[in-house]
């Protein structure tokens, strides 16, 4: 197999596209029009398949068109370019037009190696395909998936069940909680395969890179991590942080590789705890920073506070609010873990003042309040809703709605935003990422909707510079 290698060579994201010479000859438009839809950095390697029907048929089956049979030689196919796709640092995305889309979706339900599918005009017609899949999850969680509006139209009996059947696929994906579209191009099945490549792969770019979430204002290195991007397998799939969960502490390991590499933090020692919903929040340096994989003796809080550069600050969560705090005047940063209990119990001024006690100065401080369960899903009892109220001594009938059943929906994002600015921090500096832990499983870890069977968001920040000693 020839590769032919475009873009970035050493972009962490490696688009790898199976080709025929007439893919190759596009293969310019495909690139410019790639690089037009997303901002994302890439590699791409096209693969030059031999013998077409052959190396990228999954099993045997019947000339459809033509008289030429398919064979089965995408495993073999597939072994190669498995080989090639050594670099765990990097993200592997694997797409293609027509029979090599076909192909993408069939590697996608044999490993766990790729990060995403972009599948063009893939031939979902195969006969077999639809039986293959089953109830099975796929290896990874983003799929694109994209038809012609005449290709259904083909006079094939079997190529015309391709629009019924990618429907199907689509319905499928988003029954298993997998990032998925089903993009309508206009045309038949041979209109733009470049340009409809192209669409594929943007997609997937757009849609990845997104192991990390990151605030607008802040400039030092940081992240709240998602799910997308890792390595782990099963419930954990596949950006699991947590490390105390039950899933395989290499995977865990490497996907902390992963997510600090994509918040630009190369350091492999870390400040984390076990946290206990307090308020506990400690002044650490570089000596509390550990390889924490595995290890039991950790102390117990929610929130770090360091002015020490080269350290990260790491706290865990899924639904409850990561925030990340840093005045980059005077070089103090903060990372805490606050849920309702945490939040009641004032966390947010204990960061704020043990940062002052640092030299930080309140109106440099700037905040992001990351992903975390919005008040469309965070159904509450009484007793927090009073807590709430003894915490704020003020109005704050605006952060809770009142339900039939007797609960309450709880704005915690703007609890902790009023804490925030009740402890200094100036409205302006502080940022909410709106996004619901809840809302959006397949993109966060959320407690509340996948139980105890889960794995957790980690938010990282950390000073730049050489450590001091
Ligand atoms: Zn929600």
């Amino acid at each position: 197999m020839k590769i032919e290698e475009y873009g970035n060579p050493s972009a962490e994201t490696v688009l790898i596209q199976p080709v025929d010479e007439h893919d190759l000859s596009g293969i310019k438009i495909e690139l410019e029009e790639i690089r037009n839809l997303t901002d994302t950095d890439f590699c791409l390697w096209a693969l030059r398949i031999e013998d077409w029907n052959r190396d990228l048929s999954p099993w045997k089956a019947p000339a459809v068109f033509g008289n030429e049979d398919f064979g089965s030689g995408a495993e073999e196919t597939l072994r190669e370019i498995l080989g090639l796709c050594d670099d765990r640092s990097r993200s592997y995305v694997i797409g293609g037009y027509s029979l090599a889309g076909l192909f993408a979706l069939w590697a996608a339900w044999q490993t766990v190696v790729f990060d995403a599918v972009a599948a063009a005009s893939p031939s979902v017609w195969f006969p077999g395909f639809a039986d293959y899949i089953g109830d099975r999850m796929p290896g990874c969680d983003r799929i694109y998936l994209s038809l012609g509006d005449k290709e259904e139209k083909a006079r094939n009996p079997v190529m015309a069940t391709v629009g019924d059947r990618i429907r199907e696929l689509y319905d499928d994906l988003g029954s298993k909680g997998t990032d998925r579209i089903l993009e309508w191009n206009p045309g038949n099945h041979f209109k733009d395969p470049a340009i409809r490549s192209a669409k594929a792969f943007a997609w997937v770019l757009n849609r990845g890179g997104s192991k990390r979430v990151a605030s607008k204002q802040i400039s030092f290195p940081h992240g709240f991590s998602t799910r997308y991007g890792g390595v782990s397998s099963g419930i954990f799939t596949s950006l699991n942080l947590g490390m105390n969960r039950g899933d395989d502490a290499e995977c865990v390991k490497e996907n902390y590789k992963r997510f600090f590499r994509a918040c630009g933090i190369e350091s492999e020692s870390f400040v984390c705890g076990r946290q206990v919903h307090g308020n506990n929040v400690m002044i650490v340096d570089e000596k509390a920073a550990k390889e924490p994989y595995g290890y039991k003796e950790l102390f117990e809080a929610d929130g770090y506070v360091t002015n020490t550069p080269g350290v990260p600050l790491v706290v865990f969560t899924a639904d409850c609010i990561p925030l990340l705090l840093a005045d980059e005047k005077n070089r103090v940063i903060a990372s805490v873990h606050s849920g309702w209990r945490g939040t009641v119990q004032d966390i947010e001024r204990q960061a704020v003042d043990k940062m002052q006690r640092l030299g930080a100065e309140k109106e440099y401080i700037k905040a992001c309040i990351g992903p975390a369960i919005g008040k469309c899903c965070f159904e509450v009892g009484g007793e927090v809703i009073e807590a709430i109220k003894d915490l704020l001594n003020e109005d704050a009938s605006d952060l809770y709605s009142v339900k039939e059943n007797g609960k309450y929906m709880l704005d915690l994002k703007n609890v902790v935003k009023r804490c925030l600015l009740r402890s200094g921090v100036k409205e302006e500096n502080i940022e909410i990422i709106d996004e619901c832990t809840m809302c959006m499983p397949q993109k966060y870890w959320s407690h509340r909707y996948n139980g105890g069977e889960r794995g957790s968001q980690a938010a990282v920040i950390m000073i730049p510079g050489e450590k001091t000693r």
